[in-house]
């Protein structure tokens, strides 16, 4: 058998940690969300909440012991790779996610969800203009990590430009976006924050603050999971004290003329997983 070409070695390293990655994401929920999860139960009375609760609990129990995805929409990928010095950044990277996202598709299985926006025709294997969307950054370690991301929620995320002196009303904003959404995005859910950079760049921000795995939060983290769950919202929106298992906030260096606030709202199927890639 001739040997792999460098460029062939890459590829496949990458494209076994994406399926790889994947299998994690989808079938098994991060043990951090479990633990708030169960923390949010042993805190709730209202027995329609303590009822819904206990069916996330059951779904999650199943999806491991059957190895099925957690949830019927697999959502659509997102990919964040660090390459260290060392490994060439090339198409081979790209290429790999793809082939990996294919082998998922057809393997775990995942739902086929990517569309094209105005035809509406599905590729079939979750690749296709932009898809996965895929963020690379330079770091110490060559890892992946996925972020499956369900509609339902982030059908719900909102973006708003405020004057540069407006901090004060961020809180207010996120507070009534989740109002707003109610049952939609399947509560309960965690909310990523970006504030600062350009208007694409904290929508950005929002999403990668959702990498963060929940535990303790800053003042304005805790100010916002307070005030939502105040709203009573409760699990999959039919009330109780469980709206919102924790707040993440990003920030970036933005304009001094701005203040761009993003939210990105994720559903209790908060699906990640990072690997490491077995390269070289
Ligand atoms: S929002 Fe989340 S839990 Fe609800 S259907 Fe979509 S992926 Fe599943």
């Amino acid at each position: 058998m001739p040997e792999l070409t460098d460029h062939e070695r890459l590829r496949t390293a990458v494209h076994e940690a994406t399926t790889a990655a994947l299998r994690e994401a989808e079938i098994h929920l991060p043990d951090d969300v479990k633990a708030a999860l169960r923390a949010a139960y042993a805190a709730e009375d209202n027995p329609v909440a303590r009822s819904e609760l206990e069916a996330i609990f059951e779904n999650i129990k199943t999806a491991e012991e059957r190895n099925v995805p957690i949830c019927q929409d697999t959502g659509v990928p997102v990919i964040y790779i660090t390459i260290p010095p060392d490994v060439p950044f090339t198409d081979a990277i790209t290429e790999g996610v793809q082939d990996g996202v294919r082998q998922a598709t057809t393997e775990i299985p995942l739902r086929p969800n990517v569309v094209s926006p105005f035809t509406r025709e599905n590729t079939g294997d979750n690749c296709g203009m932009g898809m996965p969307a895929v963020h690379i950054t330079p770091g110490e370690t060559f890892t992946l990590t996925v972020l499956p991301k369900g509609a339902g929620s982030e059908n719900v995320s909102a973006l708003k430009m405020f004057l540069p002196s407006e901090t004060g009303k961020i809180a207010q904003f996120i507070t009534e976006m989740v109002l707003h959404a109610g049952g939609k995005p399947c509560p309960p859910v965690i909310l990523g924050i970006g504030i600062g950079s350009t208007a694409d760049g904290a929508t950005a921000l929002a999403k990668e603050a959702l990498l963060r795995p929940l535990g303790e939060m800053n003042i304005l983290e805790q100010e916002i999971y307070d005030a939502v769950n105040a709203l009573g919202i409760g699990p999959m929106g039919l009330g109780g004290k469980t709206t919102c298992l924790g707040v993440r906030i990003r920030e970036g260096g933005c304009h001094t003329a701005s203040l761009p606030v993003a939210l990105n709202v994720q559903c209790w199927a908060a699906r990640r997983a990072t690997v490491e890639v077995n390269y070289p």
